[in-house]
């Protein structure tokens, strides 16, 4: 079972927690060292809160919201933002040109909205298919039947560079069943490998579930509570 420890009052503590527990996690299942990428989750979080995680070495952060993220990114420049919220096709021009990762595609229309949208002096805009595993209908994400078409389409997308598969399985304390959802996501992403992409990200794992993930290849783990603290 998972280390359970109690979380520290202060952000540099809980950050120094969670990349522990993610080294822990790497040397126990037989992961490469610093083959997890600590993506912090930062919705609803202030402009003075993430500035601070930068200062104590935090480079990844996660946004779900565009009038949210759109003040931080202006403010904070200087730092990698990944968009990780559901894609609603009328927002992809403001996706598009700040973010170098939207890991929630689910769909052809917004691919090749944020295809056609990504600015020609950008690099490709790095892309993960959203991927609806526990198949309830109201989760975003395409159902596994449905992934080697969309990633075939997606992928011929010049603007865009498929990376791999997001999941948000359906949460649950019992770390078996933790890791057989996320096991399911790595066979999508081996079985699209065989179909002749090179995917080389697994964007799974949150707060709750994050040595689950990386007990089954997770490369990115988004992570909120355990960085930040609880949200309100
Ligand atoms: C908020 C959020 C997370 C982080 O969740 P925590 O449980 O707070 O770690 C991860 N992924 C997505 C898509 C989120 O919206």
């Amino acid at each position: 079972m998972p280390h359970q420890s109690r979380m520290p009052t202060d952000l540099s503590a809980r950050l120094r927690q969670v990349k522990n527990t993610i080294a822990r996690a790497e040397q126990r299942y037989k992961r490469p060292a610093e083959s997890v990428s600590l993506l912090a989750a930062s919705k609803g979080r202030s402009v003075d809160v993430i500035r601070a995680a930068a200062q104590y070495g935090q480079r990844l952060f996660g946004e779900n919201y565009m009038q949210e993220a759109e003040p931080k990114i202006a403010l904070l420049g200087d730092l990698q933002w990944h968009y990780i919220g559901p894609v609603q096709a009328n927002k992809t021009g403001r996706i598009a040109r700040p973010f170098e990762w939207v890991h929630s595609i689910d769909r052809l229309k917004v691919a090749r909205r944020l295809d056609a949208q990504r600015p020609a002096s950008s690099a490709p805009l790095n892309v993960c298919l959203q991927v609806n595993l526990s198949r309830e209908s109201s989760k975003s994400g395409v159902l596994p039947e449905n992934l080697p078409a969309l990633a075939e389409q997606v992928a011929s997308l010049a603007s865009l560079r498929l990376r791999g598969l997001m999941a948000l399985p359906a949460l649950t304390v019992d770390f078996d069943q933790q890791r057989h959802a996320f096991a399911t996501l790595r066979l999508n992403l081996e079985d699209l490998n065989r179909r002749g992409h090179r995917l080389d990200t697994l964007s799974m794992g949150m707060s709750a579930d994050l040595e689950a993930a990386i007990a089954e290849g997770a490369t990115i783990v988004r992570i909120g509570t355990a960085v930040f603290g609880r949200r309100n």
